[in-house]
């Protein structure tokens, strides 16, 4: 097996029939960029920026934040870096950030709610990013996100950005890319509307699954529903890649079911570009996918979508999988 897997180490990825795919990593830490080049990742597809938080006693200074994300983006040697600007709260707990507690932490004060109320806080992590696509070729991906407007607020924040930098003679990438992380409910019902704001979408389909099934993957009693075989998932993230592919943004995946090999021909399928996966699953995912055309995959789609249940979906993509 593991030595099957090594066939694919240093070769591109692409479908049965030649379709072009990214195998990307995802990252908690600058040192975990190495880690994804050795395991032959294609480039970064999630950098968790809350790790740099949350291994800090304060907030860490825009130097210290442009120092992890240079390190990140000259190691991928002009690959595509997507750093995911500050996910605090829900699940991610900063201690000295000293966020009041909440009735319903998931639905609260987190992530882009969070920065956008903090916006100077915001802006250091902003310019840093800046500062940082001077080395390589970073993208910024906002979390969270659940109208239009919380995304022309940050992209009106970056320019403003990159403004006080070009007053201050710092070099950035001028045309850097922002991007999404699809995984509310609501972002999943206007990807259209999204996708024109947009310079690329992520799945995050952790939180997707439990924001579309109102399901808290932690709570036992409700952990039955938390799946992305039920067919609300499955349609919400057809119609998250569905737009953006109409749009002709790039659309990619940096949620657990990237890695999950029965889910590859519906992503493959629908026009997913590219696949975000932990450093162990990267030349899996690559094997996986080199083992669909676009024909099988659009025929299990067909017969996959008219399903009605999640143990159906999950036994018929079992089935085809074999
Ligand atoms: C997701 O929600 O799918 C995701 C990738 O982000 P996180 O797991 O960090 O919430
Ligand atoms: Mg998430």
């Amino acid at each position: 097996e593991k030595a099957a897997l090594e066939a694919f180490r240093g070769k591109p990825t692409v479908t049965a029939d030649g379709e072009k795919k990214v195998l990307a990593c995802n990252i908690g830490n600058p040192e975990d960029a190495k880690g994804a080049v050795d395991h032959d990742a294609e480039a970064i597809g999630l950098f968790r920026s809350e790790f740099l938080f949350m291994d800090a006693t304060s907030l860490p200074t825009e130097d210290e934040q442009f120092e992890a994300y240079r390190k990140a983006a000259v190691t991928l040697k002009g690959a595509p870096v997507i750093i995911r600007t500050l996910d605090v709260g829900g699940d991610k707990e900063i201690p000295y950030m000293n966020l009041q507690k909440e009735d319903n932490p998931f639905m609260g004060y987190r992530a882009v709610r969070y920065c956008l109320d903090n916006p100077d806080e915001y802006k250091v992590q902003l310019r840093a990013l800046l500062r940082a696509s001077a080395f390589g070729d970073i993208k910024i991906m906002v979390p969270l996100v659940t109208c239009v407007e919380e995304i022309r607020s940050v992209k009106a924040l970056v320019e403003e950005c990159k403004e006080e930098l070009r007053a201050e003679g710092y070099k950035f990438n001028e045309n850097i890319e922002v991007g999404i992380m699809m995984e509310t409910a609501a972002a999943a019902n206007i990807p259209d509307l999204l996708a024109k704001e947009s310079a690329f979408f992520s799945i995050g389909t952790n939180d997707l699954t439990g924001y579309t099934m109102a399901s808290d993957r932690g709570n036992d009693k409700v952990a039955y529903l938390y799946s992305w075989y039920y067919p609300a998932v499955l349609r919400a993230i057809k119609n998250i890649i569905q737009a953006g592919v109409k749009e002709g943004i790039m659309v990619g995946m940096c949620g657990e079911a990237a890695a999950d090999p029965l889910l590859t021909p519906l992503l493959i399928s629908w026009g997913m570009e590219e696949f975000s996966v932990s450093a162990p699953s990267v030349l899996r995912t690559r094997k996986v996918i080199s083992q669909w055309t676009k024909a099988d995959a659009d025929a299990l789609e067909a017969k996959v979508m008219q399903l009605e249940t999640a143990e159906e979906v999950k036994a018929a993509l079992t089935e085809a999988a074999r």
